[in-house]
């Protein structure tokens, strides 16, 4: 089971609790991240491949994995209460989602939700 896991800033605090929450399941999958997510990733005590930080690119680096159908599941913390440079990469991350059908979490509950189906 591979996972990306990415978090704007007003989100990675439900993102840490997501990630303790479901640490025994997380433990057993391959992740990655963008940058500064990655490092509260590591610092919940999970391994991950860190990209780069999402304004640089990591969101475009985790869509180019997309398009190779190459994840089982994206799970997105996003902000919907700020404004973000890099909204054209967020965009296209989601679209590569829904092109290839990979199951994509915007928010905590639905994350929770998707990660319960995968485990069954
Ligand atoms: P970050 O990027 O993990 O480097 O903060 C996330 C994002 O804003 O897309």
């Amino acid at each position: 089971m591979k996972i990306a896991i990415i978090a704007h800033d007003g989100k990675k605090a439900d993102m840490v609790a997501f990630l303790l929450e479901n640490k025994e399941y997380l433990t057993t999958a391959e992740l990655v991240a963008t940058g500064t997510t990655g490092s509260h990733v590591e610092n919940a005590g999970l391994n991950v491949h860190r990209f780069l930080s999402g304004p640089l690119g990591g969101d475009a680096q985790i869509a180019a994995l997309a398009a190779e159908k190459k994840l089982d599941l994206v799970v997105f913390f996003r902000d919907p209460m700020d404004k973000h440079p890099h909204e054209p990469d967020v965009q296209m991350l989601m679209r590569l989602c829904d092109v290839h059908n990979i199951p994509l979490a915007t928010n905590k509950a639905s994350a929770q939700l998707i990660l319960k189906g995968l485990n069954h």
